[in-house]
C-alpha cells in the first residue's frame, strides 16, 4: 500500500551555531516522504516554482517518490529561513516567503484518490481539507500542524481535526490548543474534538500516544549531537506513516512499533542539515536502531 503526503515542499536556509546552509531541500512534504519512503511507495502532493533545483527532483526520484500531484508552477518555490540558538531546540523564523504556495490548490491525480494512508503533514489547514475532500474512502488519516495555523486558522483547523482518524501536534502546540498544561489532560480534550489516535511530540524526549487501546510513551532515539533538528517531526510522521501502510493487520496493533520507526527515522534526520543526513540511511541503519531502542525500554 502507498501512502499519500501533502504539505509544504520548499528551500530551508538553515542558521545553527555552528554553521549556515542556504537553500536545502525542505518542507514538511520533502521530510515526511523521504523518511516514509523507506518502508512504502509515497505519493506526494505540493507545489514548487520554476526555480526548484534539479537536483532536489532528482533526489525525490531516488526514493522512489510519486510526483504524478508535485505543480511546477510559474514563480519562486515557498522559501523558509530559520535560526537556532545554542540549545538547538528554540527556533526562531527568519523569513517566510510563500511564493507559489500563496495560490496553491492541491489536485489529486485519479490514481492517488483511493490512497489508503493520507498524511496531511504541516500546510494550511485549508489546504488540508480540499485534499480529504478529493480522497474516496482513506482507510487511514492523519493530520499534523503548526502554531501559525492554531494562530491564524483556528476555525479550519478544529474542522479538519473532527475529519480526521489521528491528529498529531508538539506539547506547546496542545497546551494552545487545549489551555491544559497537563498533557494527559490535554489529550483527552483533543480526543473530544474528534479523533480517536492523538500523539503529542516532546522534542528529544519523545512522543506520547493516546489511543483506544490506552497511552504509549515512545522514547527519542539518544543522540549525543544534533547538527540540525529542522523536519523532525515531519520525519517522525512520515516514517510512522509509512511503516504502518505495510504492517500487517490492524491500526492498534502497529501503531506503538510504527511510532518506534517514526522516532527512528527522526532521528538521522537530527544528524544532518535538512535532508542530508536522512537520504544517505538505509533500511539496515533503522533497524539497527529500532533494536538499540528496544533494548533501551525494556525492563
Ligand atoms: P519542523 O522542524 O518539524 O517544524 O518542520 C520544519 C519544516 O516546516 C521546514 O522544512 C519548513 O520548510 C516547513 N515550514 C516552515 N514554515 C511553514 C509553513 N508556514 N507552512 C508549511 N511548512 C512550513
Amino acid at each position: 500500500m502507498s501512502v499519500l503526503i501533502v504539505g509544504s515542499t520548499a528551500l530551508d536556509s538553515i542558521k545553527t551555531p555552528n554553521a549556515e546552509n542556504p537553500r536545502l531541500l525542505g518542507g514538511s512534504a520533502s521530510h515526511a516522504a523521504v523518511a516514509a519512503s523507506f518502508f512504502a511507495p509515497v505519493k506526494l502532493v505540493g507545489v514548487v516554482g520554476e526555480d526548484f533545483p534539479k537536483k532536489y527532483i532528482t533526489l525525490y526520484k531516488k526514493h522512489r517518490i510519486d510526483l504524478g500531484g508535485l505543480q511546477i508552477q510559474p514563480g519562486k518555490t515557498f522559501h523558509w529561513s530559520g535560526e537556532y540558538e545554542v540549545n538547538m531546540n528554540n527556533r526562531r523564523t527568519l523569513l517566510t516567503e510563500l511564493g507559489v504556495f500563496e495560490k496553491f490548490t492541491p489536485h489529486l491525480p485519479n490514481a492517488y484518490k483511493q490512497s489508503a494512508f493520507v498524511l496531511l503533514a504541516n500546510i494550511a489547514p485549508a489546504l488540508q481539507h480540499h485534499v480529504l475532500d478529493q480522497m474516496t474512502k482513506p482507510k487511514f488519516t492523519v493530520a499534523d500542524t503548526m502554531d501559525l495555523w492554531l494562530n491564524i486558522a483556528m476555525d479550519d483547523l478544529q474542522r479538519l481535526i473532527k475529519r480526521v482518524d489521528g491528529f498529531v501536534l508538539n506539547d506547546s502546540e496542545a497546551h494552545q490548543l487545549t489551555k491544559e498544561d497537563n498533557v494527559f489532560a490535554a489529550m483527552r480534550k483533543i480526543h473530544k474534538m474528534g479523533p480517536k489516535y492523538v500523539i503529542i511530540k516532546k522534542g528529544s524526549h519523545g512522543s506520547i500516544l493516546s489511543s483506544p487501546k490506552g497511552f504509549f510513551i515512545c522514547p527519542a532515539y539518544p543522540l549525543h549531537k544534533v547538527v540540525d533538528p529542522t523536519g523532525a517531526g515531519d520525519s517522525f510522521v512520515g516514517g510512522m506513516m509509512g511503516y504502518l501502510s505495510t504492517a500487517k493487520g490492524g491500526i492498534d496493533a502497529n501503531i506503538r512499533r510504527a511510532m518506534i520507526y517514526g522516532s527512528v527515522a527522526a532521528s538521522f534526520c537530527c544528524e544532518g542539515f535538512g535532508l542530508n543526513r536522512t537520504t544517505k540511511a538505509t533500511r539496515a541503519h533503522i533497524e539497527q536502531r529500532v533494536k538499540e531502542l528496544g533494548l533501551l525500554t525494556k525492563f
